[in-house]
């Protein structure tokens, strides 16, 4: 144990345990382009390649980006970035089968740090007969499989090599029943290293069945197979029962020096092992940061969560530890005025971290008249909006600094898609009518508008829920989205009274993300404002007005599969 009496009588955490200067580094391995990909999410377009060039200065040591040999497209995408994106090693993943090998090494050879990752069928004893396999035949195919992807790269980067499944596995060599999978492990991965594998993976596929503990199969794994001390042992993990990350560290502290993952635990079924997560651990945690880091820069932590939500259309949970739009926000009055007292002598007492260390720019921060143009542009850009410095200097801030007020993220809302929808709108708003049926009590609400050129009447019967909605619903009548309507998540009307005069404003948040209920929400949001003379045309051109952002945005995209893309 490392807490001991000292000569004292007190208890103190033993020194031993502080290695310090012997730190040594865990590789972060990204696979959220390939197995992130697996679940649900479909990046479409240049997507993978911008996220890969994103990550390439943050610090990932590897980035895995596809299956070059699946289809002609994933090919292409996969040597586009490994052509292009220099920095961190960019991995292919591959069969055994010789073809694959080629048609993976092809894609990434121009790549100065290659890694072919080779993979085997599930190792595990229903596997085997499931999928009729024999091990020595597949023992042999490996050691051929990583023996030509050394070959192929000559030396050049990295083979990594991965028996699926071999945590339960490991599990079920332990029963004398299936004592022959020890033999099947050991000669399986101790060909692999023999052959030149420079990473050898130990898989955690399916969190199912499993009776042994992760720090237990991993100091098992090592003393089963020869060889593990020449290599670098890979951990990747899937998070069936919530506890991927704990196993992922319990790993680490067997030796294991790269942890697979994905952002914000992207992937089939309940996702992989969320690197944001074990980065935090690692860097954060004096228990682990005493002995280990990593090369990853956890001031990105946020920025990247939020640039591959915006790319896949998935939302980042709303709770999810370090990056989920309420991970270091508190509302109870106890915490919050803990938070001002801590500030006040420079701490944050009800906070993990300094919002600061993962970049967290969360709404702790205010923007006001005196907020730099970094600090807008890095807001705007947490909230979505692409606008560089020099667009901010000179449009924005002049805007911002016009009123003295605090801006929110309802407000930088407001004034970012001011600027970036700046087109001929898709739908103009031209009158609405009620019709009251003859001898009956019957109204019908009629709308006008201008749709692609083309004036159009749509119409809704008034119902119990009143005129505003049933304009709404008119709207709708006309554009004919069907199941593709954002959802409508705010609906603020307001009056203000002047004078001689009045004037009613309305503001329209539509939502392409239907459970989100905030402002604070980074997936895709449409927002409509709007001011007139009553209240009933201020909000129908808001909601216009938003409608006609959403289809802007809609026709912007391409590919055939959009509505994923927009994570409607
Ligand atoms: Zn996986």
């Amino acid at each position: 144990m490392a807490i001991k009496k000292n000569e004292n009588g007190t208890w103190v955490l033993d020194p031993v345990q502080i290695l310090g200067e012997d730190r040594q580094e865990v590789e972060i391995f990204d696979t959220t382009l390939r197995d992130g990909e697996q679940g649900g999410v479909t990046f479409k377009g240049n997507s993978k390649f911008k996220i890969a060039r994103f990550l390439a200065d943050t610090g990932v040591s590897t980035l895995e980006v596809g299956f070059p040999s699946s289809t002609p497209l994933e090919f292409d995408t996969v040597k586009q970035i490994a052509d292009t994106v220099e920095g961190p090693y960019i991995c292919g993943l591959t069969t055994m089968d010789f073809e694959n090998i080629k048609r993976t090494w092809q894609a990434l050879e121009n790549n100065p740090n290659p890694t072919i990752h080779v993979f085997t069928l599930n190792i595990d004893e229903a596997s085997i007969r499931a999928y009729k396999a024999e091990p020595n035949e597949q023992t042999e195919k490996a050691f051929r499989a990583v023996t030509y992807a050394k070959e192929l790269t000559g030396g050049k980067g990295r083979v990594e090599f991965s028996a699926q499944n071999t945590i339960l596995a490991l599990s079920q060599s332990l029963n004398p029943e299936y004592s022959f999978l020890q033999e099947y492990i050991s000669e399986i991965y101790g060909h692999a290293i023999k052959a030149g594998a420079d990473v050898i993976n130990i898989p955690h596929t399916v969190a199912k069945g499993i009776e042994i503990e992760i720090q237990e199969a991993i100091q098992y794994f090592k003393m089963l197979v020869e060889g593990t001390d020449e290599v670098m042992l890979s951990f990747h993990a899937h998070n069936d029962f919530g506890v991927s990350v704990a196993d992922t560290l319990a790993a680490i502290k067997q030796g294991v020096r790269q942890v697979e993952g994905s952002w914000y635990a992207l992937g089939e079924r309940a996702g992989n092992t969320p690197l944001e997560q074990v980065i935090m651990n690692l860097s954060l945690k004096p228990s682990y940061n005493r002995k280990f880091f990593t090369s990853f820069k956890l001031e990105k932590t946020n920025a990247v969560a939020r640039f591959i939500e915006r790319e896949s259309g998935i939302p980042i949970p709303y709770n999810a530890p370090g990056v989920g739009p309420n991970a270091l926000r508190h509302g109870s009055g106890v915490h919050s005025d803990g938070d001002k007292k801590g500030k006040e002598i420079g701490e944050n007492i009800y906070l993990p971290c300094a919002p600061e260390d993962i970049g967290w720019t969360g709404n702790t921060h205010q923007i006001t008249k005196l907020t730099g143009v970094t600090g807008v542009t890095a807001r705007l850009e947490e909230l979505g909006y692409e606008f560089d410095k020099a667009f901010v200097r000179e449009h924005i801030i002049p805007v911002i600094k016009s009123r003295d007020m605090i801006y929110g993220d309802k407000e930088l809302r407001m004034i970012g898609d001011d600027f970036r929808y700046t087109g001929k709108p898709h739908i103009e708003f031209v009158d609405y009518a009620f019709n009251k049926f003859a001898n009956s009590n019957i109204r019908q609400a009629q709308v006008v508008l201008v749709l692609g050129g083309e004036k159009k009447t749509g119409e809704a019967f008034m119902g119990k829920n009143g005129p505003i909605n049933a304009v709404f619903s008119a709207i709708d009548d006309v554009l004919g989205l069907g199941e593709k309507k954002p959802k409508l998540v705010v609906y603020e009307p307001s009056s203000q009274g002047r004078t001689h005069s009045s004037v009613a404003e309305a503001l329209i948040v539509l939502s392409g993300n239907a459970n989100e209920l905030n402002y604070h929400l980074t997936a895709p949001v449409w927002v409509g404002k709007a001011e007139d003379e009553d209240t009933i045309t201020a909000s129908t051109k808001a909601y216009v007005l938003a409608l006609s952002r959403f289809m802007t945005d809609m026709k912007g995209k391409s590919g055939t599969d959009k509505n994923q893309q927009m994570g409607i």
